[in-house]
């Protein structure tokens, strides 16, 4: 059978995962090379992708695809390739929305941490959710801490909430956000992605980690990203090994349109070329000074200038 559409769900390098609409799911081939214009990546397909394939019969016991086109993708996201540092590895593509899972202690994200995920949304033009989990861990003090950062988040125009997997705290909530969309989940490791994404899709059981394994780093064995369908229409990217929407390099002048609140103060500053940091009449600083824009927000900007300087 020829062109018939599907969608990537897995891949694992030579094989690729393609659901179709009518449910069934492929084992495909790429065949022939395919290049992104612009774009230096060194795996051609994501999951998410959109695919025309054509169905071959395999040797008696299973179908084989063969795909031969990639439908233009509505975004995609890349990290840093490991081997070659010019090119990009393709994560996952045609996102509805990224959620990273935070917690502020057991473990502790940071700030810095959840301000780069964000900063690369939108420089991928992704909307971002931030879910502070294990609630049921906090204290009325630490609670109402959290409630003042996600309020700071909220100010920006971020979602937020306190959710607890395991305990089931606003998992409804999430459940509504997610609804007939596709979400990429990241997170540190040890934040409870897992145990949520197990709350969402009950019959997956997704390995969990102990809190005592989650400082060793390469616990995940998998690094591919992979999809799943926790309500017909609704899907969820899980993606192993992964903690930030890698970005690819970003000019110094670039990063502060990433952080909003610093966006539309941007043409105030005295200096065109102003950098926020020394420079006299800076909007940017004027706005940190007056409590407009947080200081941990401001901080985090310096620190990827700072590492944007020292790739130099
Ligand atoms: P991942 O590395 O982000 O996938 O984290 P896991 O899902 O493996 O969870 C790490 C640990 O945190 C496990 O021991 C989970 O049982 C625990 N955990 C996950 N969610 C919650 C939660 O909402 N509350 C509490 N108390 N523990 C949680
Ligand atoms: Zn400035």
């Amino acid at each position: 059978m020829v062109n018939q559409k599907g969608k990537v769900w897995r891949s694992t390098g030579s094989w690729y995962e393609v659901h179709t609409e009518s449910g069934t799911t492929i084992r495909c081939r790429l065949k022939g090379k395919f290049k992104i214009k612009g774009l230096k990546v060194t795996n051609p397909l994501a999951v998410g992708d959109d695919v025309i394939f054509d169905l071959e019969m395999g040797e008696g016991e299973k179908d084989l695809g063969i795909i031969k086109e990639i439908l233009p993708r509505k975004n995609y996201i890349i990290r840093k390739s490991v081997h070659k540092t010019a090119h990009g590895h393709l994560i996952a593509s045609n996102l509805d929305q990224a959620i990273m899972v935070v917690t502020l202690t057991y473990p502790k994200t940071s700030m810095g941490f959840i301000d780069r995920f964000l900063v690369s949304a939108e420089a991928y033009s992704i909307p971002a959710i931030l879910l502070f989990n294990k609630m049921d861990l906090l204290d009325e003090a630490s609670l109402e801490y959290q409630e003042e950062i996600m309020d700071m988040y909220r100010q920006i125009g971020y979602t937020c909430y306190s959710i607890s997997a395991l305990r089931g705290d606003n998992i409804d909530i999430v459940k509504k956000l997610i609804e007939g969309k596709i979400s990429l989940f990241s997170g540190h490791s040890g934040v409870g992605k897992s145990a949520l994404i197990n709350t969402l899709i009950p019959d997956l059981d997704l390995a969990t980690s102990e809190i005592s394994d989650f400082a060793n780093k390469g616990v995940h064995t998998t690094t591919f990203a992979e999809m799943f369908e926790s309500e017909p229409g609704t899907f969820i990217i899980d993606s192993p090994g992964i903690k930030e929407l890698g970005l690819m390099e970003m000019e110094s002048q670039e990063i502060s349109h990433y952080f909003p609140e610093m966006s539309a103060l941007l043409g105030q500053c005295k200096f065109n070329n102003c950098e926020h940091t020394n420079e006299p009449k800076c909007s940017i600083k004027d706005a940190v000074e007056a409590g407009k824009i947080s200081d941990s927000r401001y901080i985090s900007y310096l620190s990827m200038l700072e590492d944007d300087d020292n790739r130099r």
